[in-house]
């Protein structure tokens, strides 16, 4: 349920119908809308009386939402969220450009990434260091000497880093090396690591599960956003269909979906929603003409000898190509996006 306040609601008027919800066992979530003030209620939805509260002094409307997510829906949230790490805009005007490879192999591998990602005006690298493999006799990460290697290189060429944990114990020894935790796909329903990483301060970049459907994929971000981490940055990449010319199935139809019902900025990962190098240019323009706050890539400068994920990273010949092809459409992007923003208040956090 969301009330909403009169503009001459009074700090008391306010006071009063907050000491009402939590005494009947509630949560209270306070926001600004665009024009109006709101108080978002969560839990115990059969205690609350909607009558009730629609009589107390100050209150204009109360409504029942019907959606399972709450903070992180833009009904009790209206203003967008953009995330700031180290300076780079999540969510903001300009799209944000994450690249690097799968997994980061060696010390040499990765700083030759990292120059080329900062050469070519990326944002931040990425680099698995613990990897989910299928299977448990392919090559598992590098582990907490991969991930010193990746701060390194990150720090060398000024790009803040995103890597995956894949249990409790690795958002520990991550911590002093990464400036953004990955939840892979294949465990964004790991619900206690997600309670774990909606303790630390750190953004979680959170990929949709392979069979997810929205309203799961934002039940995820809604056990990162209970408690307490508001830095939640959703990630399309691909879904598991019939189909068997690609890897995944990129739905594109998720990006407006959930810039429509959700505040969080969203990416989108077409090397793993497609698992072809050719395919890697058009999705990305695809997932940014729908919306998109951004992509992340797989970049590696041999990808024949790749670790993981060769077949779907791109050489820096055709990582260029992508971004020739982007900047033919980067005008107009940008307009769509400024005329987006313009529409609604923003928040950076
Ligand atoms: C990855 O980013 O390398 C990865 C394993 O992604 P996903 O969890 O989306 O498969
Ligand atoms: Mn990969």
């Amino acid at each position: 349920m969301i009330v909403v306040l009169k503009d001459s609601a009074t700090a008391e008027n306010v006071q009063r119908v907050k000491d009402y919800i939590i005494n009947k066992g509630a949560q209270v979530h306070e926001s600004e809308g665009i024009e109006k003030k709101i108080i978002g209620i969560i839990g115990n939805k059969r205690e609350m009386d909607k009558t009730a509260l629609s009589a107390f002094p100050g209150v204009e409307q109360v409504i029942s939402i019907l959606e399972p997510y709450k903070l992180s829906s833009r009904k009790f949230h209206p203003k967008n969220t953009i995330i700031d790490v180290k300076g780079v805009l999540i969510g903001g005007t300009e799209p944000v450009h994450m690249a690097g490879p799968c997994s980061v192999e060696s010390e040499a591998q990765i700083f030759e990434i990292a120059a080329e990602v900062a050469a070519k005006g990326g944002h931040i690298l990425r680099g698995g260091v613990f990897k989910p493999r299928s299977s448990p006799y392919s090559f598992q990460g590098m582990g907490v000497e991969g991930a010193k290697w990746l701060y390194e290189a990150g720090k060398a060429h000024d790009l803040p880093v995103v890597s995956e944990v894949m249990e409790i114990n690795d958002i520990e020894t991550l911590y002093d090396y990464v400036d953004i935790f990955q939840v892979g796909a294949r465990n964004m329903q790991h619900f206690k690591l997600l309670k774990a990483l909606g303790k630390t301060d750190k953004p979680v970049l959170l990929k949709r599960g392979m069979s997810a459907t929205l309203n799961e994929f934002l039940m995820s971000a809604e056990y990162i956003l209970s408690e307490g981490n508001e830095k939640v940055i959703l990630c399309e990449r691909g879904i598991r269909t019939f189909v068997q010319h690609t890897r995944n199935t990129f739905d594109v139809n998720i990006v407006p979906a959930l810039k429509n019902l959700s505040h969080l900025p969203i990416l989108v990962d077409p090397s793993h929603a497609t698992g072809k190098t050719e395919l890697v240019s058009p999705i990305t323009l695809a997932g940014l003409a729908a919306g998109a706050d951004g992509f992340i890539i797989e970049v590696h400068p041999r990808p024949y000898e790749a670790f993981s994920d060769g077949d779907q990273s791109l050489d820096f010949d055709q990582y260029s190509q992508l971004l020739s092809d982007l900047n033919i459409l980067r005008e107009g992007i940008l307009t769509l996006r400024k005329q987006k923003l313009e529409k609604v208040e923003l928040e950076c956090i």
